[in-house]
């Protein structure tokens, strides 16, 4: 890899072997290896230990999950807050475990829809719920960086499974509670999500 990033540097004009730059292969070639350990990272080794029988079946909320990713089309940064819910059926997952499956499928080359499904898919398939709800808000800095559709920048996906999908009011009552107030105010001014106070 640092190899391939000593020519990157080359093709963009740059002179590889100047000072500043020395070192900089083996940094991107790390900075990349974490920013894309998702791909080794196994989601059942992450949960096995984590997933309760209990007894409740109420809302389960998890949110303002902060996340960084790679966008595949560009590989520039996308980033921004994950918030997952579920209503159990006889199984939950344990809430510290939550944010480390956002991590597993943010730490890819992505694009945020199917993160945003991924994440739902599997919280679906390890604990069988009666439904799941997953919503991403992110700042793509393919399109800010760039000065294009700017006002596009900024992006809302979600994926709402069983229960969430088939009762309005289940599905209200989680977008209600993961409103901030300060969301469309920002998501028509298009700016980075960061530093956000929480909700
Ligand atoms: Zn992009």
């Amino acid at each position: 890899m640092q190899e391939l990033i000593r020519q990157l540097l080359a093709e963009l004009g740059e002179d590889p072997s100047r000072e500043g730059l020395l070192n900089t292969p083996e940094r991107v070639e790390k900075a990349f290896k974490f920013l894309t350990s998702g791909y080794s990272a196994d989601v059942d080794t992450v949960l096995n230990n984590a997933l309760f029988t209990v007894d409740y079946n109420e809302m389960v909320i998890v949110k303002d999950i902060d996340f960084y990713s790679l966008c595949e089309h560009h590989l520039l940064p996308f980033f921004g807050r994950c918030h997952i819910a579920y209503i159990p059926s006889g199984k939950v997952i344990g809430l510290s475990k939550i944010p480390r499956l956002v991590e597993i499928f943010a730490r890819r080359l992505q694009i945020q829809e199917r993160m945003t499904s991924e994440i739902a898919e599997t919280i679906r398939q390890k604990i069988q719920p009666v439904g799941v709800a997953v919503v991403i808000e992110a700042t793509h800095l393919c399109m800010a960086m760039r000065g294009v559709e700017k006002q596009n920048s900024f992006a809302i996906t979600s994926a709402m499974l069983g229960g969430f999908q088939t009762d309005a009011r289940t599905r209200m009552e989680f977008l209600e509670l993961i409103r901030r107030p300060d969301l469309n105010t920002r998501a028509s001014q298009c700016l980075p999500t960061h530093p956000v106070s929480s909700a």
